[in-house]
């Protein structure tokens, strides 16, 4: 089980609010909101910050390495680095989100700047509830964050969410465990990442990938997909632009290099190498399950494909020979 004691506060009388006011203070607040669509969106808020978590359709990786970011200019000479203005806040993150928060903390732990960008939001955690596409579960990983905002508690994540709860008054006694329900056990994936065989050679692979449409849709909406690629734009004038832009895993271009030889040609191949990367990880991150349950690509899969049910598929079928 992950470590989640963290230092504590009963709620007392007016100290939601003046939470609400000191977040609030030189940031520009952003909170789930759910739209007339049934869809949740982070938007920007200018009050009721703590109304409720929810998984929105796009994760905070909007916020924290937007599409097209700029990263460095360069115009009439002179080279520029883009600077972040500070002063963001996020609320009403669920679990789901503040556990892809930690993972794409270690990801980008080299990334000046996304680091840059880091450094002044502001993340408040909330207790939500499940939906009918979560699987979240709180061993999975650990949580980043600043504040996390419990019925009756509040408790403090970071030195930050710390001395802003003093602050506001929080009179902070103890640590305590964070209140996470399990998912109902209906609910929980059935194969954890080390019980998952990834045969090459599995005809699930092949089945699924004949009904994969190559959107991508369930990539860009996962908070732990993070894959980029660097444009550079130039101007007419001779001005440069660098921007990182989002790449996807199912594109056909992911997975060519130089000579036009491509590793991942087809469907089948794109869709392995997802489970892998979401269930296996990569690099300093291998062996960290990084599918943190959300349900946003089984929401937006307009083919139903479901990596929790190749998992199952995968455990049951047999190794293809050849
Ligand atoms: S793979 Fe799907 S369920 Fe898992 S974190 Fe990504 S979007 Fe959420
Ligand atoms: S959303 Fe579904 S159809 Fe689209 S790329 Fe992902 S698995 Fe394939």
């Amino acid at each position: 089980m992950v470590d989640s004691g963290f230092p504590v506060c009963k709620i007392q009388d007016g100290l939601v609010e003046k939470l609400a006011a000191a977040v609030a203070k030189d940031r520009v607040v952003w909170s789930p909101r759910l739209g007339e669509d049934g869809v949740g969106r982070l938007q920007v808020v200018e009050r009721d910050f703590f109304a409720r978590a929810m998984t929105t359709r796009l994760p905070i990786k909007k916020l924290l390495f937007p599409h097209g970011d700029a990263l460095w200019s360069y115009h009439d000479g002179q080279y520029r680095e883009v600077v972040e203005p500070s002063g963001l806040a996020i609320t009403g993150l669920p679990l789901c989100d503040l556990q892809a928060l930690w993972y794409l903390d270690r990801v980008f732990s080299e990334d000046t700047i996304y680091l840059q960008r880091r450094a002044g939001i502001f993340v408040v955690g909330m207790l939500c509830d499940a939906g009918v596409e979560c699987r979240c579960d709180s061993a999975l990983m650990p949580i980043a964050g600043d504040l996390f905002i419990g019925n009756d508690r509040v408790w403090a994540l970071s030195d930050a969410g710390l001395a802003l709860l003093q602050a506001a008054g929080g009179r902070v006694k103890q640590k305590k465990d964070l209140p996470w329900p399990e998912s109902p056990a209906a609910k929980r994936r059935q194969v954890t990442a080390g019980q998952l065989p990834v045969h090459l050679n599995a005809g699930v692979w092949r089945a699924e990938g004949e009904r994969c449409l190559s959107c991508g849709a369930c990539s860009a909406v996962c908070p732990t997909c993070y894959c980029f690629d660097l444009v550079d734009v130039a101007g007419t004038d001779g001005s440069v632009n660098r921007k990182r832009v989002w790449d996807n895993c199912f594109f056909a271009e992911h997975g060519q290099v130089a000579g036009g030889f491509d590793f991942r040609a087809d469907r089948a191949a794109r869709l392995r190498f997802r489970m892998e990367h979401k269930r296996l990880g990569f690099g300093d991150l291998r062996g960290q399950d990084s599918c943190v349950g959300c349900g946003r690509c089984r929401t937006v899969c307009p083919v139903d494909i479901d990596l929790d049910r190749i998992a199952e598929q995968l455990v049951t079928e047999a190794p293809d020979a050849g």
